[in-house]
């Protein structure tokens, strides 16, 4: 067989390293996965001259504001916490505390932890840092008390106050906070999309919850009942009600059966084609560092070489 050369391989990979180039990614992990996030944050803008991450995102697991994944027994020090922001600042990668829980009240404001990462955020640059918030009372207290730090509106608030499909809910978003996350049913309503403004949305991409699941708040209050060990709620509970509840759960269960929220492709060519630029890959229900990993070499690197290459490099 005769090889014409002009069809040999290129031994060059793409040239663009990027599946979105102007994407701006809002990265999970945070106070989970920090050694590998910041050796992965390093090695990809040394070796591949990318730095796809503006934020990276989550909390301490025990904080009581915190509203995402809880473990009451997590413990931290400070001397810790601070470590872990100085490695994200040294990297430019601005960190976003998903202090989330829907049910804070005043009389929760003055906790002295949640109030020190607050602080020492709110000293950087305005506007690196940021929280993700669901409720008002501790938005406002956020607004006067840490006016340097981004505020975004939480999913569980847009989900639970079921601002799904709403235009004018959204717009009321966009003067009150920030930034806001849209309703993930709403993340291929191209009519709704088409008049929000882009700077203010982030999109998540890697839900794995159903279409239109009845149990979307459930999935979110649950997870902050575990915050006081009275409500007799642990992650074994949380998981059984979903079990039982959800279709989506456990994410097995929807092998060949159906789709979920992860976007494909193609619907996330289509929202980057239409402006948007603030993406989010999420872990609430993902712990494993190779399910994060897969997510990201899927959705933030060109898909034939580099994602793939990547996965590898860190497996
Ligand atoms: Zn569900």
């Amino acid at each position: 067989m005769i090889i014409n050369p002009s069809s040999r391989v290129s031994l060059k990979t793409t040239s663009n390293p990027l599946l979105l180039e102007k994407a701006q990614w809002n990265l999970t992990g945070l106070f989970m996965h920090d050694a590998f996030i910041l050796d992965f944050i390093r090695k990809i803008r040394d070796h591949v001259n990318v730095s796809p991450f503006k934020w990276v995102h989550g909390a301490p697991l025990s904080y009581i504001w915190n509203g995402g994944r809880v473990d009451p027994e997590f413990q931290i020090t400070r001397k810790a916490l601070d470590k872990i922001l100085d490695a994200y600042q040294s990297l430019d990668t601005g960190c976003m505390l998903t202090f989330s829980n829907r049910f804070i009240s005043k009389h929760d404001l003055d906790d002295p932890d949640c109030n020190y990462l607050l602080n020492r955020l709110n000293g950087a640059a305005p506007k690196k840092n940021g929280v993700i918030v669901a409720s008002d009372v501790l938005a406002d207290y956020i607004r006067t008390t840490y006016p340097n730090l981004h505020l975004m509106a939480s999913i569980i608030k847009v989900t639970c106050e079921k601002g799904e499909g709403d235009l004018l809910y959204y717009k009321s978003l966009e003067s009150a906070f920030d930034s806001y996350v849209l309703d993930v049913n709403d993340n291929v309503n191209y009519p709704l999309l088409e008049n929000l403004d882009r700077s203010n949305v982030e999109i998540l991409v890697n839900s794995s919850c159903v279409y239109h699941c009845p149990h979307k708040a459930e999935h979110y209050d649950l997870l902050v009942k575990m915050h006081d060990k009275k409500n007799g709620v642990t992650m074994d509970t949380v998981l059984e009600y979903q079990k039982k509840n959800c279709t989506a759960y456990p994410v097995g269960r929807q092998l060949g059966k159906t789709r979920n929220h992860c976007l494909t492709m193609t619907e996330l060519h289509t929202l980057y084609d239409m402006g948007f630029r603030h993406f989010k890959l999420q872990g609430r229900y993902t712990t494993s560092l190779i399910g994060i990993l897969h997510d990201i070499c899927h959705y933030v690197f060109e898909n034939e070489q580099i994602g793939p290459q990547v996965f590898h490099s860190f497996i």
